[in-house]
């Protein structure tokens, strides 16, 4: 059965960290990895799996492993995130990642690591979990703004229907989410997943993949977190702010068309390391078939 997203919130150490460094919940980054798989090439399929072995690439100790090790490595801990002044219009390598240790350019090194054959296996697979963890990580608008609030983890909010307080960060994480699935029609992650997955048009796909390059991503990212500071209501005093009834239902679209963006756009970062000959045609994507979609396991280790 699903866990709850909500009791995932209670188990990220947020007031350790000194700016947001968790993006989407393990669900999050498990729905990108599925959406991801549906779209790989045959041959990129085979080598991803190669470097998997027995496991899948929307397993959680795959997708979200990143953010499991983050204790026991701590110079992994800025590379989550790409903090882009929130007044800035776009991201700037000099002055949002410093000694290139952010989500934009670990992107670029990742994918030119997953691609080299000379590296070992354990080498590959390493920067395999921590390329598709970053490309999820870098489509949550709050990974991609600095407010001074550690990505909106010191914004405390109300969300309805939550007794508990809990912060913007989390709600961009998890609640909507949550809510959305909740909404949904399918009751378990992997139906819902492959529910939204088929939502995708190709002419989205080739809008999404029209750049390469992950600061653009980040851009788009920014520029969406900025919307959701500036619709924020008024903070009164200490108390925290109190979002609307309808804050989830009205950014479940949002909140989805990330996810879909992050998968296609991992999925033709894949194929471009695992199938070189996949960037040849216009969108280096596949688009299944039902026949041809391959089933969906999100396994959780937790369980
Ligand atoms: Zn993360």
């Amino acid at each position: 059965m699903r866990r709850t997203l909500a009791v995932m919130v209670g188990l990220l150490p947020m007031t350790l960290l000194p700016c947001s460094a968790w993006a989407w919940g393990e669900e999050g980054h498990q729905l990108v990895a599925a959406i991801a798989d549906q779209h790989l090439t045959p041959e990129a399929a085979a080598k991803v799996q190669q470097l998997l072995g027995a496991k899948h690439l929307a397993d959680a100790d795959v997708a979200a492993w990143a953010d499991m090790i983050r204790a026991d490595r701590p110079e992994t801990r800025n590379w989550h995130f790409a903090a882009i002044p929130h007044s800035a219009a776009t991201y700037d390598a000099a002055r949002d990642c410093h000694d290139g240790a952010c989500a934009v350019v670990k992107i670029e090194e990742l994918r030119r690591k997953v691609a080299d054959p000379s590296l070992d296996g354990p080498s590959r697979l390493e920067a395999l979990k921590f390329l598709v963890h970053f490309v999820g990580d870098l489509h949550q608008p709050l990974h991609c703004t600095n407010n001074d609030d550690r990505g909106g983890n010191e914004v405390a909010v109300r969300y309805p229907g939550k007794l508990a307080k809990t912060n913007l960060h989390a709600t961009w994480d998890e609640l909507v989410l949550e809510d959305a699935v909740a909404a949904s029609t399918d009751s378990d992650l992997a139906a819902y997943v492959l529910a939204l997955d088929s939502t995708i048009k190709p002419a989205q796909v080739s809008e999404w993949t029209a750049s390469v390059n992950a600061s653009d991503w980040a851009n788009e990212a920014h520029k969406m977190a900025q919307g959701i500071y500036a619709e924020l209501p008024p903070r009164k005093g200490p108390l925290a702010t109190r979002l609307k009834s309808d804050y989830g239902p009205k950014h479940r679209a949002a909140v989805e068309l990330q996810l879909k963006r992050a998968g296609i756009r991992l999925a033709m970062l894949l194929n471009l390391a695992f199938d070189p000959s996949s960037g040849a045609s216009a969108r280096p994507v596949a688009m299944p078939s039902p026949a041809q979609r391959r089933p969906i396991t999100l396994q959780a280790p937790r369980d």
